[in-house]
């Protein structure tokens, strides 16, 4: 059986939202839109994993919008802020270890005029509320941050920041990408003081295309796809209503568990940390108090690619840094303080409360014998 470890770039559908996808697409195929039975049956879908993915979050069912995924939902929180507010404020504030789809947004935006300041780790590896605050001043339109980074599994001082913001500057909104967080640590968004939050339903054991933003009421975005007005004009678009069924019944299933799962992941991630300690050159990149699903690791000497094709070959699945870089050096590990030859040799273990004790043993071996067979 292959040992699946890369559940950051994206988990198995889990039974539930397969079963709610398959049931859309055969048996409530209608278009939400449409006036007939099986329009208002579709909508019926739509509008009960709405009310879950709201509940889940500590949100009105009103605010939150379904989109094609995080990185549309990222798209949408930038971009269509500076639409609504850009014309006055030029100034966008996030950290420097984002996601692509926050960062080079950002940078998109910054070729078209608009001031973007990335808060960097300082030199313990870690992300103070009070830099963030400092780099906000009477421009600034936004802060964007992601609860917990994707490569590393550090979390980030969400609540303290957007607090700290809100109370200086209450006109600033504030956005996280929620995405390796959702379901692993519990997020309510007015505990959080965020204004907009983004999902990804295949990091959750939902499937693959589909995502939501949740926008608080008053919150001004200019819509980045026009069209029929579906989502109350905020995205428009048919409803994919079986991605959307199965990401209502894949955090419906996981709500009640977040506690317990945290828990059995860090014995995980603690048990996993014990077996690699005994493999000479190996060093932990992830912090101690980071999330437990996240665990970076370097194999000195032996670059990631390499490593990561010698565990495939034993069919154990990992990967190198973040899956979306496809094999790039990591800038988001230099951020960390992690350089040279030690981001190289970055793995990313990334679990889920399904991964056994026996699938890190094989792991650990592997990489034991890794070592010992791969050089470069
Ligand atoms: N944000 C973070 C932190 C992610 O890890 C990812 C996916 O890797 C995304 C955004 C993009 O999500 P999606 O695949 O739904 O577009």
């Amino acid at each position: 059986m292959p040992i699946y470890l890369d559940n950051a770039a994206t988990t198995r559908p889990c039974a539930e939202a397969v079963e709610a996808a398959v049931e859309a697409m055969t048996v409530n195929y209608g278009n939400p839109s449409s006036l007939h039975k099986a329009g208002l049956e579709a909508q019926l879908l739509v509008d009960k994993a709405r009310k879950i993915i709201a509940g889940s979050i500590g949100a009105d069912p009103f605010c939150v919008y379904f989109t094609s995924g995080a990185t549309e939902s990222n798209n949408l929180a930038l971009r269509g802020a500076a639409g609504a507010y850009g014309r006055r404020k030029k100034k966008i504030v996030i950290s420097a270890v984002e996601h692509a789809s926050v960062d080079e947004t950002a940078s998109a935006l910054e070729a078209q005029g608009f001031e973007v300041v990335r808060v960097s780790p300082r030199e313990d590896g870690r992300l103070y509320a009070a830099d963030f605050l400092n780099a906000c001043d009477e421009n600034t339109f936004l802060i964007s941050m992601m609860l917990v980074n994707n490569e590393t599994g550090y979390i980030l001082p969400v609540k303290e920041t957007f607090t700290a913001v809100k109370r200086k500057y209450p006109d600033i909104i504030t956005h996280c990408d929620c995405v390796q967080g959702y379901m692993k640590l519990p997020v309510k968004v007015n505990a959080m003081c965020a204004d907009m939050i983004s999902l990804s339903a295949h990091k959750i054991h939902g499937v693959k295309g589909v995502g939501a933003i949740y926008i608080k009421k008053g919150v001004r975005v200019v819509p980045i796809v026009t069209g029929g007005k579906q989502e109350k004009g905020i995205r428009s678009g048919t409803e994919s209503v079986p991605l959307i069924a199965a990401f209502g019944a894949a955090a419906e299933k996981l709500l009640p568990t977040i506690g317990e799962r945290y828990e059995r992941v860090g014995t995980l991630k603690k048990y996993l940390l014990d077996r690699l300690s005994s493999i000479d050159g190996t060093a932990v990149n992830s912090p101690e108090d980071g999330s437990p699903y996240v665990v970076n690791i370097s194999a000195e000497g032996r670059r990631s690619e390499i490593m990561l094709h010698f565990l495939e070959s034993k069919e154990i699945y990992v990967s190198s840094g973040s899956a979306c870089s496809k094999g790039q050096q990591s800038g988001v590990l230099v951020q960390f303080g992690i350089k040279d030859k030690r981001a190289d040799s970055a793995i990313r273990i990334s679990m889920t409360a399904e991964t056994t004790e026996e699938e890190l043993d094989r792991l650990a071996e592997a990489i034991a014998e890794g070592f010992e067979k791969v050089r470069g």
